[in-house]
């Protein structure tokens, strides 16, 4: 830790929709800000206006909210280092990028991107990498090589240039990443990046480190992905003489096989979203939110993608992650992604939601479906089917026949159950259905099972078959609470159109 505020950001570029990986980097900045009660800031980094992807931000942004992910500082929030969306800070970098080249720890390069290609080929054909650095920048286009008056000139003239920074030659760098560990990279490994443009853009690597030393970051989590970039931004913290925050780069989320990094097209081959929610431009995609996950139960399965609560618990809140959130106990190697695992984190956020809770849930889809039942019947309906269902979603196909009568049966169920007893055996049941008062579920049962022992029947038999009629097929819950539910008029209505309809069959 340091005894700087914790002020930690996101930083998202608005190139499509945020990766779950994306929201598992929001979410532990979030939960490592609010354990030490700091801030959280989310800064939209769109400052390569060739990948920018309308309607991208906008989606992060939902995509934080619906998760529970509440920003501190941000585009909507506002806060004392406004502006956060980069675009709008251009003129900020741009003093920045001037400082390094007066200081000499960047120059400007003139070369012309078709002349880079073209080196790159060649060095590609002889099966080499060309990198711009302490070995070849002496060789080319730049104000190293250049005479003072002739980098004015182009400059001046309007010539399109862009600034590098100037790398050490073969010097050892040591820094520490909080799950890395100790790190030791040598400069002369390294190439001479891009930090500002002649179009007065800065890139990736300017823009980051100018707003994290403006923000007062304290802390940098994110993905491995960045960890290469670490190096230089540790040496722009250098140059500049300020004092860097900590690092922490968080591993990969990985495929369900374990190999690889995470992809769309995983989870489009094996049906489940990697997107919180859904991606309505261009390529469509999938979201958790609309495949009807609980944003409770989807950050509950995210934050525990590489993050080790050292317990055997599983199940936490927000509060209870904020609470147990701690950074050391993030793992270096990658994180398997499972979809059953987010499924049955659903399940269990499910099977905690309160009868009344899930009824309010489902209602929607009945009224959808053409049905108006009253809130109690609803909640009823639910408690009998809920054990079988992890997602409210799943409740219409558990619950359809307490709405819908029977329009055909299950022939697997009527050959074993239907034969020409049947007909006279359900006369008789619905006499005896007829005269149950009140016809609750257990005095029903009690009744109809004292009947079919008094005639010397199967309750086997009885039941299956009383339960062909009312459902239509041999699934559903308790038999006589769903005969509880639909009524008397129902049940008998039932009945009478089952024997009418089987005793038809050929
Ligand atoms: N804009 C970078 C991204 O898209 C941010 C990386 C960082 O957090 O430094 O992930």
């Amino acid at each position: 830790m340091t005894d700087r505020k914790v002020r930690v950001r996101f930083a998202p570029s608005p190139t499509g929709p945020l990766h779950i990986g994306g929201v598992r980097t929001a979410l532990y900045n979030f939960l490592f800000a609010r354990h030490y009660g700091g801030d959280f800031i989310l800064r939209i980094e769109d400052t390569d206006q060739a990948r920018y992807v309308e309607g991208a931000e906008e989606y992060i942004m939902e995509a934080l909210e619906w998760s529970g992910i509440k920003v501190d500082e941000g585009v909507r929030e506002g806060g004392p280092h406004a502006p956060y969306r980069q675009s709008e800070r251009k003129e900020i970098y741009r003093q920045y990028a001037m400082d390094l080249l007066d200081k000499g720890d960047a120059y400007y390069a003139f070369d012309a991107p078709e002349e880079l290609e073209k080196l790159r080929e060649d060095c590609e054909a002889r099966g080499e990498t060309f990198n711009y650095g302490c070995a070849t920048r002496g060789k080319m286009l730049n104000s190293l090589t250049l005479s003072d008056k002739e980098v004015k000139q182009r400059t001046a003239s309007g010539q399109q240039y862009v600034v590098r920074y100037r790398m050490p030659d073969n010097e050892d760098i040591y820094f520490t990443d909080i799950i890395r560990g100790d790190i030791v990279v040598n400069t002369s490994t390294l190439d001479d990046k891009v930090l500002f443009k002649s179009d007065g853009m800065p890139t990736y690597h300017l823009a980051n480190i100018v707003d994290d030393h403006l923000m007062e970051i304290s802390h940098v989590i994110r993905g491995e992905e960045w960890l290469p970039s670490l190096p230089l931004h540790v040496m722009l913290y250098r140059s500049f003489g300020w004092s860097a925050p900590l690092f922490a780069h968080l591993p990969l989320l990985l495929k369900p096989t374990g190999k690889g990094k995470l992809s769309k097209r995983d989870g489009d081959k094996m049906g489940f979203p990697v997107f919180p929610l859904y991606w309505p431009y261009g390529e469509t995609a999938t979201g958790y939110r609309e495949e009807g996950y609980f944003p409770e139960a989807f950050v509950n399965m995210l934050a525990l993608l590489g993050w080790n609560p050292g317990t055997e618990k599983e199940i936490f809140t927000m509060e209870e992650l904020i609470e147990a959130f701690s950074i050391d106990r993030v793992g270096k190697s990658g994180s398997r992604f499972d979809p059953e695992k987010a499924r049955w984190f659903n399940t269990r956020y499910f099977q905690m939601k309160s009868d009344e809770a899930l009824a309010a849930l489902f209602m929607p889809v009945v009224n959808e479906k053409g049905y108006n039942p009253s809130v109690e019947a609803l909640v009823k309906a639910v408690s009998l089917v809920r054990e079988r269902a992890g997602f409210v979603s799943d409740l219409w196909k558990e619950t359809d026949f307490f709405f819908i009568a029977p329009e055909a049966y299950d022939q697997e169920v009527v050959k074993k159950r239907w034969n020409e007893d049947s007909p006279r055996i359900i006369s008789e049941l619905r006499t005896v259905v007829s005269g149950i008062e009140p016809l609750y579920s257990d005095n029903c049962e009690r009744i109809v099972k004292e009947w079919i022992s008094e005639r010397g029947l199967s309750t086997g038999t009885v039941l299956n078959l009383f339960r062909l009629l009312i459902v239509g097929a041999s699934r559903g819950p308790h038999l006589f609470d769903i005969v509880e539910w639909i009524g008397r008029d129902e049940t008998l209505r039932r009945l009478d159109n089952g024997v009418k309809h089987l005793s038809q069959q050929p």
